[in-house]
């Protein structure tokens, strides 16, 4: 669900500069709007095609779910949610019972599950469950033929983008170490739209790199083995807990900006490309077709873009990238860029492109955030769904930040379709007021 969640005790706005070289920083700890890490099964349920996402929550985590992906109805869902009434201590024995029967009865009435994951949520009864423990007693029930794993998508403790974060930290406890070999391997971490993956594929296969894998796989049994001799590349900047997962087997992190844009992909590129130790001129011939048709695919969106001033609230974490992208690229002006959590390490190439005049705010307080962005006046709000449609009827033309998320925008052959995104909303509101 969208929650306002009051933590009032530790609310308030502290400014301050963290590192000598770091800009300074508005730090919040006040009621913030985001949805919770259940969502992210929405897209996670699309890219495992053998995974099946059993909440165990409340009525309350089944509507967000019923509602958000409605259309699953129509079809063979491959999520549910398993309804925990409200016990006391005492009681709990009764519900491992009970989750073992719904799982036996999914189990056998869905034989093509091959990975069950059990989602946490936050009704204080599930939070009494350890469900890794569950995990553990129903895989000796029914491993190897098919996993059963466990991860929070509780909104105490998880926004939207956050609830991938701990299905791939989920995940990595479930890879095989590296067999002996030579050849340094890659993986790609976090959720791209398919068509993307096709397309890096056969970037990387044009610079000679064949050991490749995506995490998450598109299928259960096909998980990237890992070991000292992998590397990994982050195409997501909210994943710390699955990159910190993949150092603590052995991996490699290759620091890059995010593959937003022509400019972060071919960073990103680049980077993968030295530390494979691709030939440059192979780099530059692989790599130049798409960087020309990403450049004019967002220049088609430069002129309604430039010069527009853009407020990016908190919320997939991507707000950064999102950002250096927005200026950089599109000529945009930004003001303030907003994230529930900043991964410091992960994002410092892209917050280094960002002027010391741009806002930077972590975590939320969104009475005063709100009162920032009125002061600010911008052209175009990146926000939650919460919030967009106060802001719309005051005036502003605003970008759901969710849509980023869902749709295909990573890549070359995207870029044209970011910039398009957030062209959308400002010529909208440009074609209302002359109808008006
Ligand atoms: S996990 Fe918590 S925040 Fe998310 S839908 Fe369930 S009750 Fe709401």
């Amino acid at each position: 669900m969208n929650r306002m969640v009051n933590t009032s005790q530790l609310s308030g706005c502290a400014s301050e500069s963290a590192e000598k070289s770091e800009r300074p920083l508005i730090r919040e700890r006040g009621q913030h709007e985001v949805f919770c890490g259940l969502t992210s099964i929405i897209w996670l349920h699309r890219k495992m095609q053998d995974a099946f996402f059993l909440i165990v929550g409340s009525r309350t985590c089944a509507h967000l779910m019923q509602s958000a992906a409605g259309v699953m109805i129509f079809s063979e869902p491959r999520f549910a949610t398993a309804i925990i009434d409200e016990r006391d201590l005492a009681g709990m024995a009764d519900v491992h019972e009970e989750l073992d029967r719904v799982v036996e009865q999914l189990m056998k009435r869905r034989p093509d599950i091959r990975m069950l994951v059990l989602v946490g949520s936050c009704p204080s009864e599930v939070i009494k469950l350890d469900l890794s423990r569950a995990a553990e007693r129903l895989n000796r029930v029914h491993a190897p033929q098919r996993r059963v794993i466990s991860y929070s998508g509780s909104g105490i403790e998880t926004t939207f983008t956050q609830g991938e974060d701990n299905f791939l930290a989920a995940l990595v406890q479930e890879m095989r170490p590296e067999e002996a070999c030579d050849k340094a391997s890659l993986i790609v971490v976090g959720s791209m739209a398919d068509v993307v993956e096709d397309q890096m594929r056969r970037i990387f296969s044009g610079f000679g790199i064949d050991r490749v894998s995506f995490l998450p796989s598109r299928n259960s049994e096909e998980l990237a083995e890992v070991g000292p001799n992998t590397a990994f590349v982050l195409a997501q900047p909210y994943l710390g807990a699955t990159a910190q997962a993949l150092e603590r087997r052995g991996a490699r992190w290759i620091p890059a900006l995010f593959p937003l844009g022509e400019e972060g992909t071919t960073n990103w590129l680049k980077a993968i490309a030295d530390y494979f130790e691709v030939d440059p001129d192979r780099f530059d011939s692989i790599v130049e077709p798409g960087r020309n048709r990403a450049r004019q695919a967002v220049a088609k969106y430069r002129e309604v873009l430039e010069g527009k001033r853009i407020f990016l609230f908190p919320d997939s974490q991507m707000e950064p990238s999102l950002a250096r992208f927005l200026q950089n690229e599109a000529g945009a002006e930004i003001i303030e860029v907003g994230s529930p959590f900043l991964h410091r390490h992960h994002v410092s190439k892209e917050l280094a492109q960002l002027p010391d005049s741009v806002v930077m705010s972590e975590g939320q307080d969104v009475d005063r955030q709100i009162d920032r962005c009125r002061a600010a006046n911008p052209d175009l709000i990146v926000c939650g769904m919460g919030l967009g449609n106060p802001f719309e009827a005051e005036g502003f033309s605003t970008k759901w930040s969710i849509e980023l998320v869902f749709s295909p925008i990573h890549g070359y052959e995207q870029a044209g379709d970011l910039a398009e995104l957030f062209a959308r909303p400002i010529n909208r509101r440009g074609r209302l007021e002359v109808d008006v």
